[in-house]
């Protein structure tokens, strides 16, 4: 019997956006798996909180996890082969001639795309979903609008099979991404993205703000912060 592409397959590196994006993937898909990529991130423990946030969501939402399926680790280490970053090396985050960070590793979500959309060939999911958003980000353009529609018409035809770019928080800046969250899962969920996710550049998980855990000052932090500030004053 051939076998039915109805299932997504979710991007998730750890951080707040993707955590948000599989809770959305799981309310609306009936089956679900992750995938994460190590590329010498010098915020490596982004990948160490994948685990724990997968399991607690699990736990927390029962009817989630029964959706939920295999994660999978991808090795993209030849990014980091290709030429140093802030991302990936102890550089000092700036901003380039080019009117990008120099956090901005060149072809990150290109190549991303292409192994997920692999994999999910391979395990016969039809759906990718990414946390990317052209709101309140740093402008990468592997992160746009126009670059992901583009890459969901090339990935069609290159694998002969219609494949589907979802991103949920496209348009919603990081205040609107914290509500989303609360809208999927309530204060629970809200809670686990809180503790169990990770989203500083740097990878400091030593101090506690209200936001979550980080430096307090890379752009990641600043965003999120920014962010949860805007959400709770919103929603006082
Ligand atoms: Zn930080």
């Amino acid at each position: 019997m051939a076998r039915s592409f109805d299932g997504a397959l979710v991007l998730f590196s750890g951080g707040q956006d993707s955590a948000t994006c599989l809770a959305w993937a799981l309310s609306r898909f009936d089956r679900v798996e992750t995938v994460g990529f190590d590329y010498g991130q010098r915020h490596h423990v982004e990948l160490e909180v994948r685990g724990t946030f997968r399991e607690a969501l699990t736990k927390q939402f029962p009817e989630w996890g029964e959706r939920l399926g295999d994660d999978h680790m991808l090795d993209a280490s030849i990014v980091g082969e290709l030429g140093a970053t802030a991302m990936t090396a102890d550089i000092a985050i700036e901003m380039a001639d080019n009117g990008l960070p120099n956090t901005f590793v060149p072809g990150r979500n290109l190549l991303f795309f292409t192994l997920a959309g692999a994999l999910a060939y391979r395990r016969g999911l039809r759906v990718l979903v990414g946390g990317m958003c052209e709101t309140d980000y740093s402008g990468y353009p592997d992160c746009r609008d126009d670059t992901l529609k583009a890459q969901q018409v090339a990935l069609s035809l290159g694998l002969d099979r219609r494949v589907t770019i979802e991103t949920p928080l496209m348009w919603l800046d990081k205040a609107e991404t914290f509500a989303l969250a609360r809208d999927l899962g309530g204060e629970p969920l809200l809670d686990l993205i809180i503790e169990n996710t990770h989203t500083c550049y740097l990878g400091d998980r030593s101090t506690r703000h209200d936001w979550g855990y980080g430096c307090g000052g890379c752009p990641a932090c600043q965003l999120r912060s920014a962010g949860w500030q805007k959400f709770k004053a919103e929603a006082a």
